[in-house]
């Protein structure tokens, strides 16, 4: 009898591998599906030591299936953001353009020039490609960009104020999200945060008051993802600039997201901009790639040339340094810009532009595909990443409603689904905002909602 001895009860790994469910996975897969189905039975054989009863055959097939369902299926997928949150921080942030996309595809696949100088025949550096570019199109005298805003913050300030004071305005010494803090980076970077008014009121006194011979420069901060209303007080950039450069300190720019553009055309609250920022006598700015900017994951700063010379040479310059394939991205992200494209061909301002009849033909579009579960309804579209706070856009949702339970069901379903579709959840209905969908993906979300609502 095997159940004297519980361990031949456990098949072999030939047995296991012979298993009908085990086949789909395919010729390439074999030698890592021999492997998992060794460790399961290992992990089986344990059990069994520790006076566990044995698995089935069954339930070893399944753990072996499991095993490989992780270990094989890519776990970085694309998704289909219907949540209407244009720059999902959690989702990806920016989607790229076309050419943006054809860019990274043409230097990833061979050599290329990064560092290399074709002319010279010699060594190049990889911060000649973006320079000319970003000065063109921000008016500053010297550029670079870094693997992403985080990295900028922490190579300016340890370049540029270790062991010295950064004054910063207490309403902007903010967290920006995933628990990245302004007061840990400083103290990261070795620069003493000196922290000046109140949460709400900062005046240029307060800044002046707190001025010492140890102060190296004053910060501004974009306060991304939070806004105090009602009594408040912020000194003009121009005004900070002013008071640094009276007293022959640096003042620095962290503008967040990086936007070129006018967002009042859209109805939205002004965000700052580069061009302004430079324009008031910044001393060195940043922002990220990936946000406002619509390009890749990228830290863009920017200012004079002394200073984006001295974060050059800083040791973490290469510990923070971009690749290629980002550098290519950004580049031709830039030049949407330069050619006065932007709103057309970058993903993250085609979705901000879109008027509110177009969103409502999609909507209705889905609506009809899906069924007579879905209604249009009127809402609102975020514009999120840490940009425009709390600024939203007129939209018009696909809902389908139904009680909690379901409606998070249903939700559950779409995130399951391949490829997943991800919505917004509200109390009484699941929403599906057409506005952060590309319309070559609208009959795949229909598809989709279709199949969660038969299940
Ligand atoms: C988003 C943000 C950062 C961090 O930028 P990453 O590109 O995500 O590293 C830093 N500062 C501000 C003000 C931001 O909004």
């Amino acid at each position: 009898m095997t159940t004297d001895n519980p361990y031949r009860a456990l098949p072999s790994v030939d047995r296991l591998l012979a298993d009908e469910r085990l086949r789909p996975l395919g010729e390439g897969e074999r030698p890592v599906v021999t492997e998992l189905a060794r460790q399961a039975l290992e992990t089986a054989r344990t059990a069994v030591a520790a006076g566990r009863p044995a698995p089935t055959e069954d339930q070893l097939v399944e753990s072996v299936l499991g095993l490989a369902e992780v270990v094989l299926r890519p776990s970085l997928r694309p998704v289909i953001n219907a949540t209407g949150v244009i720059i999902h921080t959690n989702l990806g942030r920016a989607p790229l353009s076309e050419d943006a996309i054809a860019a990274m595809v043409a230097v990833s696949g061979g050599y290329s020039n990064l560092e290399f100088d074709l002319e010279a025949g010699e060594r190049g550096s990889r911060f000649v490609h973006l320079e000319p570019l970003l000065r063109q199109l921000t008016g500053a005298d010297a550029a670079m960009a870094v693997n992403n805003n985080a990295s900028a913050l922490l190579l300016a300030l340890s370049s540029l104020a270790p062991d010295r004071e950064v004054i910063v305005s207490r309403g902007q010494a903010v967290e920006i999200g995933g628990g990245f803090r302004i007061p840990d980076v400083m103290r990261q970077s070795g620069a003493r945060l000196v922290e000046v008014g109140t949460t709400n009121r900062t005046y240029l006194r307060d800044y002046e008051a707190a001025l010492t011979p140890d102060t190296a420069a004053i910060m501004r901060v974009h306060a991304s993802n939070f806004r105090i209303v009602g009594f408040t007080e912020t000194p003009a950039i121009n005004d900070l600039a002013r008071l640094a450069h009276e007293h022959d300190l640096l003042l620095l720019d962290d503008l967040g997201s990086g936007c070129i553009l006018d967002t009042t055309q859209f109805g939205l609250a002004p965000e700052p901009t580069v061009q302004e920022s430079m324009a008031a006598g910044v001393d060195l700015a940043m922002f990220s790639g990936d946000k406002l900017l619509g390009g890749p994951q990228a830290g863009i700063i920017i200012g004079r040339r002394e200073l984006v010379e001295r974060l050059r040479r800083h040791p973490l310059a290469r510990a923070v340094r971009m690749d290629k394939a980002s550098i290519a991205a950004l580049t031709a992200t830039l030049l949407h810009y330069l050619r006065g494209e932007a709103l057309e061909k970058l993903p993250v301002w085609r979705m901000i532009a879109a008027p509110l009849a177009e969103v409502q033909r999609w909507a209705r579009r889905w609506a009809r595909g899906i069924g007579e579960a879905a209604k249009v309804v009127d809402g609102r579209s975020m514009i999120g990443g840490g940009s425009l706070p709390e600024e939203s856009l007129p939209t018009k949702l696909v809902a389908i409603a139904g009680d909690g339970g379901y409606v998070t069901d249903l939700a559950r379903r779409l995130r399951q689904g391949d490829p997943p579709v991800v919505a917004r959840i509200e109390r009484d209905a699941l929403l599906l905002d057409p506005r952060t969908v590309p319309s070559r993906e609208a009959a795949t979300v229909i598809r989709a909602v279709k199949a969660a609502l038969s299940r």
